[in-house]
């Protein structure tokens, strides 16, 4: 399975490295040039040490004058022009790396920004999804680069230990065999622990991502409230401290373990060398070969078993990395399944458009209950329906229907007597503007707030006002010192916090803002006072005549104002007509219309 794993993994190395050339062709060019130079440099070195050393031993057994001294001297100056000429190149890979290291890091964030933007919503409710996401954002920043240096410490490793194997070579074939032999048990360490360090992190990614949610409640705003006054604090660390024990237990017994295996290949690895090294002294001793010899010898077998021993940190690092990437590409190869048709419609551009949900049934990817059974329902052109019922109907699963984050898996929802499926999702969300029952709150200026309703028109001052008036969140603005200039939430500094209520008048202008045919409001009432239902409401009838428009809501005073009510039960419509004709039918809208106008404090 192991070798299978690593064979099914290597692909990944090649998109990995077209991907980095991709994003910067030119510093990689420049960088693998380097590679190549680097690579060789100690190779001159250890020729240059032997000459030096024979030429020295000459020059001792000689008169002593500068005639015998000139060229041990320049011999030393070339080394030393060598060395600085390798730091300088050092130095200038670095500043590569850490340029192509950047341009990276941006290309890919990129990648996987448009991959969020682009997947369905559906793999928004997924564990799967956020254990993915999880790794990729905290690789993301290290794994390509680190697996672009891996692959050029590999390069350039290689091309040095295979200049090292030919110097040695003239020792004894013998020689270089003896230094892969030397190396065997550390490339199964290696290898051996770059699987189990993977299988290790894949495992215990769930529970990695469980401490960051204890960490992420003690330190939010949304949970700092909640966390104080239930004294929550003292059981999230515990949680989070208990998850961090474990996982650390677990980390660094895997790595005691990596290094006690390192330790017992290094020993045997040393014990070779040593070998080596007295079968050398003894020939040289017995006049076989020169000092420089020695000198060469030396130094080509202790580099290249270091050599050797980088070149398998780097394979097991580039086998790690690249099953990074495995999870990074197959985010990247996720395939939305709401997409366009091969032969899209265009959308109709007119004001009053109908709908029609015809037989219904739906169910979220996570779960195995359907949200909606046989739904039928018409929202004829231009007019306004209301949807009433109990928690978890169903209402506000018809909103993300007709938005199309879903397809539904039986039935038809329809435009005009067009299945939404045959428009282009972007083109049909053109045509709606909604305000969600859990609106967004973005950081931003009230005015932008606003005006991200609809990017395609300019922010200025009257649209984004007039919106704000039919919403209701000119109030705000008017309290606000800065007015639709001042800046929302708490992320930044300077920002205000505003209520509940408030946020939900802002959402609504945004909503408002865009100027669609087809208006649905998720809930616009449940955080406005009753004082300022009834404007709120006529302001509405006015904002949207002519347009098609469906408003969900637990409020029968909102409910009552539209031209029909359809009431829902566990996803089905049990009971439609207006106000006063479900009153006089004396069902469960009536029942619950005359329990909320008795209920002590209800509008
Ligand atoms: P409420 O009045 O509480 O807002 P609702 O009528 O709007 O309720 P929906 O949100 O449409 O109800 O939910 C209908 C059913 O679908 C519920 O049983 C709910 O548990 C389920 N459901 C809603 N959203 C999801 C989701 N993202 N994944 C799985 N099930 C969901």
């Amino acid at each position: 399975m192991k070798l299978r794993t690593w064979l099914t993994e290597a692909p990944h190395l090649g998109r990995a490295l077209r991907l980095v050339w991709r994003a910067a062709p030119r510093l990689t060019a420049w960088w693998s040039l380097l590679l190549v130079v680097q690579a060789l440099l100690p190779v001159l070195v250890v020729f240059l040490t032997k000459m030096l050393v024979d030429d020295v031993a000459g020059a001792v057994r000689g008169p002593g004058g500068w005639e015998q001294a000139q060229r041990p001297l320049l011999l030393a100056a070339a080394l030393a022009g060598v060395l600085v000429l390798s730091e300088v190149l050092q130095a200038a890979a670095r500043w590569l790396r850490a340029a192509q290291a950047e341009v990276v890091k941006d290309h890919l964030s990129a990648q996987v920004h448009e991959q969020a933007l682009a997947v369905d919503l559906a793999y928004y409710e997924s564990a799967t999804y956020f254990d993915q996401l999880h790794l990729i954002r905290y690789d993301i920043y290290q794994r390509p680069v680190a697996l672009m240096e891996n692959v050029g410490s590999l390069l350039q490793n290689s091309i040095t230990l295979v200049a090292m194997l030919v110097v040695l070579v003239r020792f004894g074939v013998w020689v270089p065999l003896a230094l892969v032999v030397s190396t065997l048990p550390a490339l199964w360490v290696v290898v051996r622990y770059a699987i189990r360090q993977h299988e290790w992190r894949v495992r215990t990614t769930a529970d990695e991502r469980r401490a960051f949610y204890y960490d992420w409640q003690m330190t939010s705003r949304e949970h700092a409230e909640e966390v104080r006054l239930f004294h929550l604090g003292d059981l999230l660390q515990r949680r989070f401290a208990d998850l961090r024990r474990r996982l650390r237990g677990e980390r660094l017994q895997l790595a005691r373990k990596e290094g006690l295996s390192g330790l017992a290949a290094g020993a045997g690895a040393l014990a070779i060398a040593g070998g080596a090294l007295a079968w050398m002294v003894w020939r040289t001793v017995r006049g076989s070969v020169t000092l420089g010899d020695l000198a060469m010898f030396y130094q080509a077998f202790s580099q290249g078993q270091r050599l050797l021993r980088s070149l398998l940190e780097n394979v097991g690092q580039i086998y790690t990395n690249s099953l990074f990437l495995g999870n990074l590409f197959g985010f990247l190869a996720l395939e939305a399944k709401v997409v366009s048709p091969p032969e899209p419609v265009a959308v109709p551009a007119k004001a009053g458009l109908a709908i029609r949900f015809r037989s219904v049934t739906f169910r979220y990817p996570s779960s195995d209950r359907p949200a909606l059974r046989g739904f039928d329902l018409e929202i004829p052109a231009g007019r306004m329906v209301a949807v009433v019922g109990p928690n978890g109907a169903g209402k506000s699963t018809l909103v993300k229907l007709l938005c199309r984050f879903y397809d539904p898996q039986d039935g038809t929802i329809e435009l005009d007597g067009v299945d939404l499926r045959r428009f282009r999702p972007e083109e049909l969300r053109r045509l709606v503007t909604v305000l969600f029952q859990q609106p967004a709150h973005y950081s931003a200026t009230l005015r932008e707030n606003i005006a991200l309703g609809d990017v395609s028109l300019p922010a200025d001052y009257f649209p984004v006002a007039s919106a704000a008036r039919a919403a209701g969140a000119d109030e705000a603005a008017a309290r606000l010192k800065q007015g639709y200039d001042a800046l929302l939430g708490t992320w930044f500094a300077g920002g205000t916090e505003l209520s509940v209520g408030e946020w939900q008048r802002v959402a609504l202008a945004r909503a408002y803002f865009r100027n669609a045919p087809i208006v649905l409001l998720d809930e616009p009432t449940s955080a406005m006072d009753s004082w300022a239902e009834n404007a709120w409401l006529d302001r509405f009838r006015t904002l949207v005549a002519g347009r098609t428009s469906l408003i969900i809501s637990h409020r029968f005073t909102t409910a009552m104002r539209a031209d029909v009510i359809h009431v829902m039960e566990e996803g089905r419509v049990i009971e439609s007509g207006t106000h006063a004709e479900l009153l006089a039918r004396g069902g469960k809208y009536a029942a619950s219309w005359h329990a909320q106008m008795r209920t002590p404090g209800s509008e």
